[in-house]
């Protein structure tokens, strides 16, 4: 089973680009297209939350990277289930750092609950384990959670399952969970005969969010191939689709399906037919100002990110890449803080720059030679697969 697992992970998909279509390619076509669709897929990623303050997975401040402290060759070990089922404590050391705050989400959030309430949305399938689709409205019978959720948890031996929320104190106190049933056999057990071998995860509930080595939750296989045929625009938003079967989505819609990518970065290994580049909430303010009467975000935050003098004011798009595509959504007010810090920043380097003059120059040197090289390397794309089944 570990083997697999390992296996999985190293499996680098060679992927088949789809053409864009002709008949999409402008902001107004996007707009166009979200007023006429009926059905719409929409794939979701951890972009969607960041707002909210919860780390994502993979980027340089993401989880992973705060998990360096553990020694671990690969960081995704703290989700292997083999790890888990031989020592739960590796994982609830550090559980209480994803553990999704609750009764919060996004104005992202409120967009597709939005395109819910105008019976546009096919699906949502979120690769996200926070559960907070649900808080922001997103009915059940229109979400998938790909990679499960901590909505539910269960006892690995006697399958015993739970509403999240009741291991949320456990977790945050960073203490493994044991279920009540099991506990009653554990001492049965150990009252017949002490010397009894009883695994560490004897008992132990995990929440119900996929591990490397576990299948995707059955729901996912049940709707995907029906909903992959029957969407009439896919919409990918805050994720960078590096994890499959998820991230295959893109690739298995009809070709003549369009797809809008709303993501803080371009995407190379997939072509959308236009790109709304930016910070998810400020595009989905941007679209839902577009769009006009009735279609107003049912957040708190949505006139503050648009702004109303006059409404829109905020947010300013612009045409980056015409060949691909892009366009990038700014908030001015976001823009102009965002480049105060930088100037304070700067500031405070060029301060401690002046206190040790020559290694500066000396580093600044080899700095640019290295970013030279880089440059004319072109990392190839590396899908990593979450799903033993597929
Ligand atoms: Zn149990």
């Amino acid at each position: 089973m570990r083997l697999i697992g390992i296996l999985n992970r190293a499996i680098i998909k060679v992927k088949s680009i789809r053409n864009r279509l002709d008949e999409v390619q402008t902001i107004e076509d996007a707009l166009k297209l979200l007023k006429t669709s009926k059905k719409i897929l929409v794939i979701t990623g951890a972009g969607i939350s960041t707002s909210l303050g919860i780390p994502d997975f993979r980027s340089s401040q993401g989880f992973y990277n705060q998990l360096q402290h553990l020694g671990l060759s690969d960081p995704q070990e703290v989700f292997d289930l083999q790890l888990f089922l031989t020592d739960p404590s590796l994982f609830y050391s550090i559980a209480y750092m994803i553990l999704p705050p609750e009764e919060i989400y996004s104005p992202l959030h409120s967009f597709i609950k939005l395109l819910q309430s105008r019976g546009k949305l096919l699906r949502n399938y979120t690769q996200n384990i926070d559960n907070l689709e649900s808080y922001a409205g997103i009915s059940s019978s229109k979400l998938i959670q790909c990679h499960g959720s901590f909505a539910t948890a269960t006892c690995i031996t006697c399958k015993y399952q739970i509403k999240g929320e009741v291991i949320f104190d456990k977790i945050r106190n960073k203490e493994i969970p044991y279920c009540p049933k099991c506990t009653k056999t554990r001492n049965q057990l150990l009252r017949d005969d002490e010397e009894v071998y009883i695994a560490e995860s004897f008992g132990v509930f995990k929440p119900d969010i996929t591990f490397f080595g576990e299948p995707l939750p059955k729901t996912f296989h049940d709707m995907i191939n029906e909903d992959l045929h029957e969407c009439d625009l896919l919409i990918s938003i805050g994720t960078s689709l590096k994890v499959a079967p998820v991230a295959d989505i893109v690739d298995k819609v009809p070709p003549e399906v369009p797809q809008i990518l709303i993501n803080k970065d371009p995407i190379d290994h997939c072509n959308f037919d236009i790109s709304l580049l930016g910070y998810c909430d400020d595009v989905a303010s941007y679209l839902a100002n577009e769009l006009g009467e009735g279609w107003d975000l049912p957040h708190e935050k949505f006139n503050e990110i648009r702004g109303l003098d006059p409404e829109g004011s905020n947010l300013e798009i612009s045409l980056t890449d015409e060949d691909r595509r892009e366009y990038e959504i700014v908030n001015l007010i976001t823009r102009e803080k965002e480049d105060l810090e930088a100037a304070a920043i700067a500031a405070e380097i060029a301060v401690n720059s002046n206190d040790d003059e020559d290694d500066e120059d000396e580093e600044g040197e080899k700095q640019g030679i290295d970013d030279g090289d880089e440059q004319d390397i072109k990392p190839a794309v590396e899908i990593i697969d979450l799903d033993v089944e597929s």
